[in-house]
């Protein structure tokens, strides 16, 4: 019998998109990760014990949290403490320790629902079990971005 199940993490982190005029400027957004995880019961009735899911999914979101997160888009000048840039037109320069420069083009629901279901597939591989896998970022409680698939 195959099942979904799901679980629900939050992460808080400021961004800017790329290419567009209100969400060029910076601003921030307590960011919600549905995750939904199809599979056949295993031997205790269950698909995934749910804190293992929710610990996997922490761990990835852990590098988001309260950080800037940035497109790897730009050209960065590192000058040892601060990451020195242009986008839209503007010049930046955050703590380097407070950024994450996340491998995607732009940071949008869309990518990050991408890269976290690539990031969650490599290790939800290791269960036999499982065998479809869907990531949804929402940034406001009324729009998000999901991807599926195993
Ligand atoms: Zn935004």
């Amino acid at each position: 019998m195959s099942v979904k199940i799901s679980i629900v993490k939050t992460f808080s982190s400021a961004h800017f998109l790329i290419g567009h005029e209100k969400c060029g400027r910076i601003h921030g957004h307590n960011w919600k990760v549905k995750v939904i995880v199809e599979g056949e019961l295993e031997e205790h009735g269950w698909v995934i014990d749910f804190t293992i899911l929710k610990n996997i999914t922490d761990e990835l979101l852990n590098k988001f949290d309260h950080k800037m997160l940035l497109p790897n888009s730009i050209n960065y000048k590192d000058d040892g403490g601060n990451l020195n840039f242009t986008a839209n037109s503007k010049k930046y320069s955050f703590p380097k320790e407070d950024c994450v420069i996340v491998p995607i083009g732009n940071v949008t629901c869309e990518n990050l629902a991408y890269l976290l279901h690539n990031e969650l597939k490599e290790i939800l591989k290791n269960f036999k079990n499982i065998r479809g896998l869907e990531v949804m970022v929402n940034e406001r409680d009324e729009q998000g971005a999901a991807f599926s698939g195993w």
